[in-house]
């Protein structure tokens, strides 16, 4: 629903709200915006039922380096990496005692390598030193590692330990005031006022789905309106391209025109595996 149409609903906006590119809803109940926010949800979770942590890692430990090697670089690039990394360096031990310039060489196709190098031996020092090599499970010890602030540290929480946490990332950011679900730019102020709108349970979900968004409609500088499914609920519809045919070219990854095969795909793998968990939790008494 929504999709290629004019919006419905999300009330005024003030002007200097658009000037900026961030509108503001003026006239807004709190009621209101919480219904608008979790409908706006709702129908992200209808358009991605796949949407998940787009880094590979199998516990928090490799959870953590990914997501400290993310930055400035896209999943895909990190997942190649790590892939070598954690063959080579399988934990925080072994990462402690690697030798820099043989670190250097492997994360290099991310970019800013010799300061990720160097901060990922003293992330895994420091794990090391003080938490006997372990992931900490709380974001007040997280956030006080090497190169961990609040994101990763929501990323991990959520994704690694099962305990919801908001990532406000660029693209979370950028919808969270495009939506009008917030009014700041600083990322602890948008997690606070996003938290606000939505049950804890849902926030981990919640961020995968904005961040999904972010990169296949939403984009910084061309949206799609005209293709967007939360178009009815977006106060800022009209900020890209509205007409649906033109708004459809400008889609990414599995929704760009010719994907149809790689969507249908991730479509009949997502039914799968809610199969499969269904029926799991059937046979478990
Ligand atoms: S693409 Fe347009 S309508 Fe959709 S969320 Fe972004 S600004 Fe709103």
């Amino acid at each position: 629903m929504g999709e290629g149409r004019a919006p419905g609903a999300g009330g005024a906006k003030t002007s200097a709200g658009q000037a900026a590119g961030m509108p503001v809803v003026s006239s807004e109940s709190v009621l209101a915006l919480k219904r608008r926010a979790r409908r706006i949800n709702r129908a992200l979770a209808e358009k991605y039922p796949y949407a998940h942590a787009e880094l590979d890692f199998r516990n928090p430990f490799e959870l953590l380096v990914a997501t400290v090697l993310s930055a400035q670089t896209t999943d895909v690039t990190v997942n190649q990496v790590t892939r070598v990394l954690f063959d080579r360096y399988p934990d925080a031990r072994s990462l402690a005692e690697a030798d820099p310039a043989d670190l250097e060489v492997i994360l290099k196709p991310t970019g800013f390598f010799r300061a990720k190098s160097r901060n990922v031996i003293a992330l895994c020092t420091r794990l090391v030193d003080d938490y006997n090599g372990v992931v900490p499970g709380r974001l007040e010890d997280l956030v006080t590692l090497p190169g961990v602030g609040r994101k990763t540290a929501n990323v991990v929480l959520g994704n690694g330990f099962g305990i919801p946490g908001i990532s406000v990332d660029t693209h979370f950011a950028r919808l969270a005031n495009r939506f009008g679900w917030t009014q700041s730019d600083d990322p602890v102020r948008i997690e606070q006022d996003v938290a606000e709108l939505f049950d804890r349970k849902d926030w981990t979900m919640l961020s995968h789905r904005v961040i999904f968004h972010g990169r296949r409609v939403c984009h910084a500088r061309k949206p799609a309106c005209g293709a967007c499914p939360v178009a009815t609920w977006c106060p800022s519809f009209g900020l890209g391209e509205t007409d649906p045919a033109k708004a459809a070219k400008l889609l990414k990854y599995e929704l760009a025109p010719g994907s149809e095969a790689l969507l249908d795909q991730l479509l009949a793998e997502t039914h799968r595996a809610a199969e499969i968990r269904m029926a799991s939790q059937q046979r478990t008494p």
